[in-house]
């Protein structure tokens, strides 16, 4: 039976030490991180992640700014917002909670981002510094991951990593950061011939795919790891009366049986997002103000 991954364990241990570092800048170096969420319309999911984010990034000691926009926002308005953020001396992290309503435009958005204070990592700039090796701000999911990653095996140098998935978001820059490991990295996506055979193929499986116990068991080698992506709703039928319950992108108790640990979900990846949002904006701080990186180095 598989080792069990608590991602939210180990996030905690995260948010302790940015907690810390925190300290330190507030008490040693007068610099209170502060990090802005812009979350436009009342989409209830982004509302949840949107107050756990809050919630957190005040535990950890840092400033957190909420802007609340409608959805009816201009495009025009929104860019501003970003940009303004971007100017503010004050701000270190800028996050806008995806998706974004019809007809907002995220890319037009994210490009208003400094990418000092890019914080999800999503800007071209960040993406282009992950592509070339350079230091720089990472996507948190699949930071998470190759942390969770990291935690279960000790270095990963050698490994065949599958990510099964190749979006912006997840899937591509997490076989980046794989890579920046040292891993051998297959990126799969729905084209991919023959994936239950790939899938047993990795030593690390990393599936980010959205589409509920896609993995089966007989997709996993006997003693892989498995760090599932995905965060599926679905119906309870133990429970009735419309009931859902989260599920991952693996059918979990299959490959349980047979890999040597896995994330569970929820409490696997999903943790690890928030806790690797809150290093982020104690790395922005720390570069932007010009203080010693050590400071940062959790
Ligand atoms: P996207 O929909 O952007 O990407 C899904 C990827 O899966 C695509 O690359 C797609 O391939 C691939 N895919 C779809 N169907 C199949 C299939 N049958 N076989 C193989 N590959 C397939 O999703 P995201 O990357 O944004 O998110 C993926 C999952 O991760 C979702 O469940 C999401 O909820 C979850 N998530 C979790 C987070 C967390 O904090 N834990 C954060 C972000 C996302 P193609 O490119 O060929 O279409």
């Amino acid at each position: 039976m598989a080792r069990l991954i608590d991602g939210k364990a180990i996030a905690a241990e995260v948010d302790a030490a940015v907690a810390a570092a925190t300290m330190v800048l507030r008490s040693e170096h007068e610099t209170q991180p502060t990090l802005a969420v812009v979350l436009v319309g009342d989409d209830p999911a982004s509302q949840v992640y949107v107050r756990n984010k809050v919630r957190r990034t005040e535990a950890a000691g840092m400033i957190s700014r909420e802007l609340r926009l409608p959805a009816t926002t201009s495009q025009a308005d929104l860019e501003a917002t970003v940009a303004a953020l971007s100017a503010d001396p004050d701000v270190d992290g800028i996050l806008v909670q995806l998706p974004l309503p019809a007809p907002l435009d995220a890319d037009a958005v994210i490009a208003r981002i400094d990418p000092a204070k890019d914080v999800d990592g999503l800007t071209e700039v960040s993406a282009g510094r992950l592509v070339l090796g350079r230091p720089g701000l990472r996507p948190c999911t699949p930071e998470g991951c190759v942390i969770l990653a990291k935690r279960t095996l000790g270095a990963l140098r050698g490994a065949h990593v599958v990510v099964i998935g190749r979006s912006i978001l997840v899937g591509k820059p997490a076989g980046l950061l794989f890579l920046a490991e040292d891993c051998t990295v297959t990126l799969a996506h729905s084209r991919t011939r023959d994936l239950p055979a790939l899938a047993r193929s990795a030593d690390i499986l990393v599936p980010a795919v959205g589409r509920p116990e896609m993995v089966r068991g007989d997709w996993v080698r006997d003693g892989a790891t498995v760090i599932d992506v995905g965060i599926n709703r679905v119906p309870d039928p133990a429970r009735g009366d419309g009931a859902t319950r989260l599920v991952g992108d693996v059918a979990f108790d299959e490959a349980a049986a047979v890999a040597g640990a896995i994330t569970p979900v929820p409490g696997g990846v999903g943790p690890m997002t928030i806790a690797c949002l809150l290093r982020n904006t104690l790395k922005a701080a720390v570069a932007r103000r010009g203080l010693p990186e050590a400071l940062a180095a959790i």
